[in-house]
């Protein structure tokens, strides 16, 4: 949606050690900058940005980038997102291409409502803190329910006057569409009048993950059993309830901090924890989980915890999200809060470390959870305990990641215990749901095999079969090491010299020519094919054109290509510098080696060639012949390691 020339203007001005550094404390260290890692716990700095290549890579938990996956990953917005932050932060002005008609007028609906609702927000914040209705009413409830002010300033929350309209006349004062105020809830019509939706409730706004305001829940403070005790936004352009998360936009940083999510009912919950420091906090609504809230909560991490009262209805609900939750990889566990108390009155009464304590101490599994809730509805009845042990067995099925199999394994013992029944008989069932949905997802998998047969690293690893075991596993990494190499020289050093009339990537790519059936991985060839394209068009492409490639896929593996720890260890450099002269003879031996490295592999391949040739039967001529091959590939072995042997690093 966003035009070329604004993206070119975007990508010209990004200074990652400015944007990165605005979310990370960085350090130079020679050419490079270091940190603690934003993604992952660390006490000594292993997140390293280098601004001449525009990347970051953490040596701690592998995470790399640019400036604009940065963004995607630390803030969570998506690739246009990114590029709107950053066309504000450098003043670019975003020329947007042309949209449908229809688009074009969703989004600015969107747009409007957006507007209004931050106006709103405003207003009620304003109405609870400075005018004598709101503070007498709403701002002595808040006070009484434990909160403090700065708290409440943190979550914008606010109060709509109990009068007929005193927000729908600000509103229209303003000069507010009023029929785009009915929209946003805010109001309700009657007659030719617009009245206050809200009237004498405290107001919670709702964010989305940007921290944009998309709606509103109001609570009733006067008990009234005519009328109910919320009043949410109606779904909108903006407010779509089932990808609400509320506290999703305070709770992010400390979600992927504490790699855990706290999943509670209610706002006051969220808000309560936040107080006491327990920020890692969201809530449902009460109601049950779905796929697009679980979704937001696997871009922050793996582990959610349900936290919710031991009577309360929502407990159900949120089980019935559960298939869907271990589908989605998340390891769910579950926390009931005693004495009916909610985690609201319970944090207040007990204190926050005491709150983690009993957190820490109270997780259940929620698979083992749901099997003894599940049992005890079965009573005596065989037939309702034989419809739980399928029941218990399709759902350790959903455990069908790879990486989770011993959880799948623990999940089989620690339920046949309970069940009282034989561990393989369990075994067998679970084995037959799994093979059952192996058969479903095969179609869906033929048609999608084209993407996913050469995904190693930079792609998803979950989507990789089992290795066969550890020594495999490095064999496929030093070839790909090397496949990477060529890329990666391709990438750093294609425009430079190579001699007096041909740069590296005419060596490189004449070279390739030869070498690329070697390459394994087939997406470095798209870049490999791609970067061929451009040069022979005469453009001058270099790593920023892959790096900042819309397409992520693409940009990831550009980044992972790249290597930055070459110049980042001390060590390194004390042990080479008086060898190497200048960086700018680095460069030519850097290429020479990886190139031949693929050379040697080139050699390997055709001895075993040969070789197989040999066990085969033949005439003496060409038992003469095979030998010569022989002969002659031991020797351009034999040169080759010797090249090698020559040149220092890698
Ligand atoms: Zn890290």
């Amino acid at each position: 949606m966003i035009s070329q020339q604004t993206i070119q203007q975007i990508l010209s001005r990004i200074d990652i050690i400015e944007i990165v550094g605005g979310f990370v404390k960085l350090k130079k260290r020679g050419t490079n900058y270091l940190g603690l890692c934003p993604f992952h716990n660390e006490k000594t700095p292993s997140f390293t940005v280098s601004p001449a290549k525009e990347i970051y890579k953490c040596f701690g938990c592998g995470r790399s980038g640019n400036t604009i996956s940065f963004l995607m990953e630390h803030e969570k917005y998506s690739y246009v997102e990114a590029l709107r932050w950053l066309a504000a932060r450098y003043n670019v002005e975003v020329e947007e291409k042309e949209l449908s008609p229809e688009a074009r007028q969703q989004q600015q609906v969107a747009e409007s409502l957006y507007i209004i609702n931050t106006f709103a927000q405003k207003f009620f914040a304003d109405t609870l803190f400075n005018d004598e209705e709101g503070q007498d009413v709403g701002l002595s409830y808040l006070k009484e329910r434990g909160f403090n002010e700065e708290i409440m300033r943190k979550f914008q929350l606010g109060y709509c006057p109990d009068q007929r309209d005193t927000f729908a006349r600000a509103a229209l004062a303003a000069q507010y569409n009023p029929e785009y105020l009915v929209r946003t809830g805010l109001v309700v019509q009657r007659e030719e009048k617009l009245i206050d939706n809200y009237r004498g409730r405290v107001i919670f706004p709702i964010h989305n993950q940007t921290g944009k305001t998309i709606g509103f829940g109001a609570r009733i403070i006067r008990s009234n059993d005519r009328a109910p005790k919320y009043i949410n936004t109606p779904e909108n352009e903006i407010y779509v309830k089932s990808k609400i998360l509320y506290g999703s936009y305070q709770a992010r940083q400390a979600i992927d901090k504490a790699d855990e999510c706290l999943l509670v009912e209610g706002y006051t919950d969220v808000i309560s924890l936040h107080q006491a420091g327990i920020e890692n906090v969201v809530a449902s609504g009460g109601t049950s989980l779905t796929i697009d809230q679980l979704r937001l909560i696997r871009k922050y991490t793996h582990h959610l915890t349900i936290i919710y009262d031991g009577d309360s209805a929502g407990v159900k609900a949120a089980l019935r999200g559960l298939d869907m939750a271990l589908e989605e990889g998340l390891d769910v566990k579950l926390v009931l809060i005693p004495d009916k108390e909610d985690p609201d009155s319970y944090v207040r009464r007990i204190g926050a470390s005491a709150f983690r304590e009993f957190i820490a101490a109270n997780k259940k599994d929620v698979i083992l959870f749901q099997l003894e809730v599940a049992l005890k509805d079965a009573g005596g009845d065989s037939n309702k305990k034989a419809a739980v042990v399928n029941q218990v067995a399709e759902t350790i099925a959903r455990i069908n990641k790879a990486e989770d199999f011993t959880r799948q394994q623990d999940y089989i013992r620690q339920s046949a215990e309970i069940l009282r029944i034989e561990e393989t008989g369990l075994y067998t069932l679970v084995n037959k749901f799994i093979r059952e949905r192996i058969a479903k997802q095969e179609t869906k998998a033929a048609n999608a095999a084209a993407a996913t047969d050469t995904g190693f690293p930079g792609g998803d690893p979950s989507a990789m079969p089992v290795p066969a075991d550890e020594d495999s596993l490095n064999l496929l990494f030093r070839h790909e090491q090397n496949e990477r190499g060529m890329i990666r020289v391709l990438l750093e050093y294609g425009l430079r010299a190579w001699d007096e009339q041909n740069l590296v990537a005419d060596y490189v790519l004449g070279e390739s020519a030869e070498l690329a059936d070697l390459i394994d991985n087939k997406r470095l060839l798209t870049i490999l094919d791609l970067f061929k394209d451009w040069y022979r068009q005469g453009l001058e492409p270099t790593s920023k054109n892959f790096l900042y490639h819309e397409d992520q896929e693409l940009s990831t593996l550009a980044v992972s290509v790249m290597d930055v720890h070459l110049e980042l260890s001390p060590n390194w450099k004390d042990h080479y510098e008086g060898k190497i002269a200048t960086p700018d003879d680095l460069y030519k031996e850097d290429v020479l080696s990886t190139m031949r490295y693929l050379k040697l592999r080139k050699v390997y391949r055709l001895m075993e060639e040969n070789q197989a040739d040999l066990g085969k039967p033949h005439s003496e001529e060409e038992l003469m012949m095979l030998l010569q091959t022989h002969m002659h590939l031991k020797e351009m072995e034999r040169s080759l390691l010797q090249d090698l042997g020559t040149v220092i690093f890698k």
